[in-house]
């Protein structure tokens, strides 16, 4: 059984105190691998790495940091089977979803942020005659970096890379349940010729070695993805030192079909936008919200699309859906569908548990639950959707809005001004139209309400990771 280790300073270390934890293959339930339990020690030394490295890291040429970083890219593309493996068995999605998206987009994240740095630039305020302003982007030093567990690779390189692209060194925590492809990265980092001690990577649990980054003085700056209870913690936490904190948290995505919708398209789009990643993607859109006169017709059409989804072997080129992330998230996922019945719910499909090892759920759809009912208002982050009929646009509106969170919508209309209309209405921080979880990484990503604080993407998440400083010369 493969026994990882933390990476700190440009190596391999096993955890000061010789504790682990048992990684669980959620496509079997087997345990395959253990993973460093780090605590307050590793961190220090983490932390004087980092703290070392930060003078050299930071004063770098632009060009010379953008060579790693697209280095780094090039070589998560040329690992890309063995990191793609590792991702489905750390995970349960699907082998190949992990090879077609997760891992190409962990290199895309590097190689964005790469020409990003590059081509990024400082404003300046000219008054004519009187005084001319300009604003310094200096990194902030050494930033922690907390990632969750549905798109491991994904998500954990979208926070480090711009950490890294604008001169900062990091300490990064991927999900103990999901730690394998984050181990993988540190021997990369090296080969991309990064200076030992920029990225630094501890395993271990959230309210262990996590609580403890956001904690640790050293850390500046804590850009975190998890659920919004954890992120209220992190907040917190984050609040006492005044720290720079970005919060990238859960969603209950409204998923609205007008009448005039392009029926098999937005159908089409539904089934993947309900359960790709076994329904484990924070833009999910779990409620699904139909126009009254094509609701019948949209059900129908939407059920047998559903049931053409096979649940199985996350190794298997077959399975469109694989397993869920762990046993206590199973059973979560299953609490909710219990809830649901009790709650007056009809399930259209699926509900269950499948009979065999590993945590796999059946993708389940239910209607005729009231808005305001816990299975409609709370995330539950598995292959659960409901069905919900509305018969105006200000009622899809209201419902839309009736939940605390605000992280993505998504809008099937064929009439541009309802589109702007709803899109403006609705307390979203990505608003699809017409697609589902396309996008461009130059723009702002994040959520609205509990669904988080701060922006990640492009200029935005750059910035972030600086301290602006203002520079006034009279003139
Ligand atoms: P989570 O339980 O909140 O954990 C997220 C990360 O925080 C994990 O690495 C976790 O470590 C760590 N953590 C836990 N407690 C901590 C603490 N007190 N201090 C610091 N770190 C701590 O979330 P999850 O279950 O992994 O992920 C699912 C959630 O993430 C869902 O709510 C989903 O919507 C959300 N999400 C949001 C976005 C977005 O962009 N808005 C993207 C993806 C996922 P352990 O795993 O080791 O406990």
């Amino acid at each position: 059984m493969q026994k990882i280790q933390n990476f700190i300073n440009g190596e391999y270390v096993d955890p000061i105190k010789g504790q682990y934890l048992d990684n669980i293959e959620p496509g079997t339930g087997k345990v395959f691998a253990q993973i460093p339990n780090s605590n307050q020690e590793d961190l220090e030394k983490a932390v004087e790495a980092a703290r070392g490295a930060f003078p050299k890291w930071s004063t770098m040429p632009t060009e010379k940091r953008s060579k790693i970083l697209h280095k780094l890219a090039d070589l998560i593309e040329e690992n890309l089977e063995d990191f793609a493996l590792m991702e489905s068995r750390d995970n349960g999605k699907p082998l190949w979803l992990a090879k077609a998206v997760d891992i190409p987009r962990a290199s895309t994240n590097f190689r964005f942020y790469a020409s990003a740095i590059v081509n990024f630039s400082t404003e300046a305020q000219v008054s004519e005659g009187f005084m001319v302003n300009y604003t310094r982007r200096a990194p902030i030093g050494v930033v922690g970096c907390i990632s969750p567990w549905n798109l491991p690779l994904y998500l954990f390189s979208w926070k480090i890379a711009p950490a890294l692209a604008m001169g900062n060194c990091v300490i990064a925590k991927p999900s103990e349940l999901t730690p394998m492809t984050a181990f993988l990265l540190g021997r990369l980092a090296n080969e991309a010729g990064m200076p030992p001690g920029v990225l630094n990577i501890l395993h271990g649990e959230g309210k262990g070695i996590g609580q403890a980054i956001v904690e640790h003085e050293a850390t500046k700056a804590i850009s975190f993805t998890g659920g919004t209870t954890t992120g209220k913690i992190v907040g917190a936490t984050a609040a006492q030192q005044f720290k720079k904190v970005s919060l990238e948290l859960g969603g209950k995505n409204p998923n609205i079909v007008f009448a005039d919708c392009d029926l098999d398209e937005a159908v089409k789009t539904s089934v993947k936008s309900s359960f790709t990643n076994q329904g484990e993607i924070c833009l999910c859109g779990s409620r699904i919200l139909v126009e009254d006169s094509i609701y019948d017709a949209f059900k129908s059409k939407f059920i047998s699309e559903c049931k053409k989804i096979v649940v199985g072997d996350p190794l298997h080129a077959e399975s469109t859906m694989g397993a869920l992330v762990s046993y206590d998230h199973l059973e979560k996922v299953d609490s909710y569908v219990q809830l649901a019945k009790k709650e007056g719910g009809t399930i259209l499909l699926g509900g269950k548990k499948l009979d065999k090892e590993g945590f796999y759920y059946e993708p389940t759809v239910i209607e005729g639950l009231d808005e305001t009912c816990r299975t409609n208002q709370e995330e539950i982050f598995g292959p659960v959707v409901t069905l919900n009929k509305f018969s105006s646009e200000g009622e899809a509106i209201r419902v839309a809005n009736s939940t605390r969170y605000g992280l993505s919508c998504t809008i099937w209309t064929t009439d541009l001004k309802k589109a702007h209309r709803v899109a403006h209405s609705v307390h979203s921080g990505i608003i699809w139209v017409n697609c589902w979880l396309v996008r461009d990484l130059r723009t702002p990503f994040g959520g609205m309400k509990d669904s988080g604080i701060g922006r990640e993407g492009g200029n935005e998440a750059l910035r972030f990771f600086t301290e602006p400083q203002n520079v006034c010369i009279k003139l």
